[in-house]
């Protein structure tokens, strides 16, 4: 029998003016962006947490501490693969992704299957492994005041070795 293992990853970011937002390592805005160590992917963050969820491999903040220079201003991608990298190292593959924006604005539906075919890439998986879905909050709590992002995400991982 297969062995599956599912992990979970979830991730938040503030949001200021004047900030680039990039999401899935794609471009989204320039008006409005989050503060952050790295370059605030919070959809690739999620993502990463997921994968080391379902490796049952901690998480990404001890992976990747953001008090390590290293990391200053890094593309998140970076951080996918090398998550990957690490789990794979302890015999498991990625099999798909499926993930969720909460944001107000801007719209995400436009930038989708942009973003989808960057982590798709960059993950090494076929398109339709990786999903993406954004919702707003309906101007409720800090997502909905514009104040921030959230991003959750679920992986699920196979054991290989
Ligand atoms: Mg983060």
């Amino acid at each position: 029998m297969s062995d599956f293992r599912i992990g979970y990853g979830y991730d938040v970011h503030k949001l200021i003016e004047d900030k680039t937002l990039v999401l899935g390592g794609v471009k989204i805005s320039e008006e409005i962006g989050p503060v952050a160590h790295s370059d605030g992917d919070v959809l690739l963050h999620a993502i990463c947490d997921a994968i080391f969820g379902a490796a049952a491999m901690g998480d990404i903040g001890e992976h990747f501490p953001n008090t390590d220079d290293r990391y200053m201003d890094i593309s998140s991608i970076v951080l996918l693969q090398e998550t990957l990298r690490l789990v794979q190292a302890h015999g498991f593959s990625l099999v798909n992704i499926d993930a969720t924006i909460v944001l107000e604005r801007p719209k995400i539906l436009p930038h989708r299957d942009e973003i989808r075919e960057s982590i798709a890439k960059s993950a090494l998986l076929p398109l339709e492994h990786v999903s993406l879905k954004a919702t707003t909050s309906e101007g409720l709590g800090f997502v909905g005041e514009g104040r921030g992002i959230v991003a959750h995400a679920v992986a699920l991982l196979q054991r290989t070795t």
